[in-house]
């Protein structure tokens, strides 16, 4: 079934860049494997997945211990700061940035190890209140001063965008962060890159896809329904 899947979610990113006119090379596929067991996760790495996204620092932590040692960990969830330092080392980019605090937070746990910290900055492009990020409006200031941060380095822009019946109604969500990283890297601030975009997941990826993501973050569409 996650075969099948996977082949599945990948011709539809396909379809998308086709559509866009996008280069099927600009786009990457994040496995989302939170609450399964790692047979489910070295099925899908026997399929060619090498990114997986976790949201819990304790599962991720688990999983990368056991798992082979050439896959990228993503952490997607909330973070909270006492946290990352399980997570130092370990992942390979955290998109769930949303305060100066944790990214201070990181910086020093970095320091510490001497290692050097990929992030994206977690955007709440619709307001809704459950969602985790800064508005569109107050990103800019949060990017301008963890740019500061020397051990870390912001790489892009993620977004969990709004639980929708019709994918299309995300599609501005998804344009707007796009537009907010086109006006970031303008800026041309020192340690900001704004290479990366970390949008769309099993309800909307392709539309995120039309509108610019690099990464989409699918999980029920690859592994199906979680029962927890
Ligand atoms: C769970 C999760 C996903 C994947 O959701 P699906 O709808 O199962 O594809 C993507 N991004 C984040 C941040 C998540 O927590």
């Amino acid at each position: 079934m996650i075969r099948e899947n996977l082949l599945q979610t990948r011709q539809n990113i396909e379809n998308a860049c086709r559509k866009a006119g996008r280069n099927i090379g600009e786009v990457e596929l994040i496995a989302v494997s939170k609450t399964k067991p790692v047979s489910m996760l070295q099925e899908a790495y026997e399929n060619g997945v090498r990114d997986f996204g976790e949201n819990r620092v304790q599962e991720l932590v688990d999983k990368y211990e056991t798992l082979p040692k050439d896959i990228r960990w993503h952490m997607i969830g909330h973070l909270q700061r006492n946290k990352v330092k399980y997570l130092i080392g370990k992942v390979h980019l955290i998109h769930s940035v949303d305060s100066l605090r944790l990214a201070q937070e990181i910086q020093k746990e970095a320091e510490k190890r001497q290692v050097q910290v990929n992030i994206l900055v977690e955007v709440n492009v619709a307001g809704e209140e459950s969602k985790f990020g800064g508005s569109l409006e107050e990103t800019l200031q949060l990017v301008q001063e963890i740019a500061l941060l020397p051990s870390v380095h912001i790489q892009g822009l993620m977004t969990v965008a709004p639980y929708v019946q019709d994918s299309e109604e995300n599609r501005r969500i998804f344009a707007n962060l796009k537009q907010l990283a086109v006006d970031i890297e303008r800026k041309n601030i020192d340690n900001v890159n704004m290479n990366v975009l970390s949008m769309g997941m099993s309800g909307d990826y392709q539309v995120a896809v039309e509108e610019g993501a690099t990464y989409v973050r699918v999980g029920t569409g690859i592994f199906g329904d979680r029962t927890v």
